[in-house]
């Protein structure tokens, strides 16, 4: 692939570079000016500034997780920042920005806060693999996450020595309800945050052109756990509503609503305990595919 490698970090001015650069600036007004003067418009920079886009920004956490949107991308640069790489190309002439994100919270919300700063996404679609909470949900289904969940914020009840550990006790804790540190009542409230609308409208839309299991409608939940036990897994599903779990999507809803851009989970079931569904790692291709024909249905009807 012929690709272009940068660091994000390279792209950064230093002082004395932006001196030079505003002075650079101040004589290319004062040409354009001159230019202008002598009646010679400047049609392209307007043209060129008309047509900047802002990008659509496609994550995934694992390389199975991208490397198959990535071979549909054209014009591809790569650009990083620590440890995230962001491809740079386009689809249907529209910028596209691809993440890989890395594994977990963490990862995906650092990641998604860097996107955000250095690309400024029209719209955010998270994707990748995730086990089943729903035993109607078979490998290979896809969930659109019509809200995402924080499956591992709580606070627990207080318990005296040998009392035990007992987490269906746990209540929910939402981060996001108080600025102090006090027991706040709003904070023991669940956080859900709604996929977007348009987004899902993308989505769904092209729902029938996904061979491989169904698609529907549904909540992810998110933590920094790979939950197996079914009892726990039943719980979050009865307390919560929660059809599957990953490890990125609720991090990345938060962001991306702290910074008010349009933000859809999609999530393709690679595993299923409640009804026996083994692992398979090729589902992240089917959920490529699928996520491939929604950007392309979102760009032809939001460019
Ligand atoms: N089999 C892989 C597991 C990856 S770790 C390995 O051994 O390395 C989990 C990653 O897969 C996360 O990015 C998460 O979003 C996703 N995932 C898939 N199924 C999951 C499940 N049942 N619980 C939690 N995360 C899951």
């Amino acid at each position: 692939m012929n690709t272009r490698k940068k660091g994000l970090a390279q792209l950064k001015f230093g002082k004395r570079e932006l001196k030079k650069f505003g002075a650079f600036v101040s004589i290319t007004a004062m040409s354009l000016t001159l230019l202008a003067g002598c009646n010679f418009s400047s049609p392209s920079i307007k043209t060129a500034q008309a047509k900047e886009e802002k990008p659509l920004l496609i994550q995934g956490a694992m390389q199975i997780e991208v490397e198959s949107f990535l071979k549909k991308l054209k014009h591809v640069k790569v650009e990083e920042s620590g440890d995230f790489v962001f491809y740079r190309g386009t689809i249907d002439q529209y910028p596209v920005i691809l993440a890989k994100t890395g594994k977990g919270m963490e990862n995906a919300a650092a990641c998604t806060a860097v996107a955000i700063e250095h690309y400024h996404p029209k719209a955010i679609i998270n994707e990748g693999t995730a086990g089943g909470h729903d035993p109607n949900l078979r490998v290979f289904d896809i969930v659109l996450g019509k809200k995402t969940v924080n499956m591992g914020s709580f606070i627990t009840e207080i318990k005296g020595k040998n009392e035990g550990i007992h987490p269906t006790q746990w209540r929910p804790m939402d981060l996001m309800a108080a600025d102090g540190s006090e027991i706040n009542p709003d904070s023991a409230k669940i956080r859900y945050y709604k996929g977007d609308k348009d987004l899902l409208a993308a989505a769904d839309a092209v729902k029938d052109q996904y061979k491989k299991g169904k698609v529907t409608e549904g909540t992810i939940g998110s933590s920094d756990v790979w939950n197996n036990e079914m009892d726990r897994i039943q719980w979050f599903h009865d307390k919560f509503g929660t059809s599957a779990e990953e490890m990125e999507g609720f991090a990345q809803a938060q962001i991306a609503d702290e910074y008010h851009i349009p933000f859809l989970d999609i999530r393709i079931i690679s595993n299923n305990l409640t009804n026996g569904g083994q692992y398979n790692p090729n589902t992240a291709v089917s959920c490529q595919d699928y996520v491939y024909h929604v950007v392309k249905k979102y760009i032809s009807e939001n460019k």
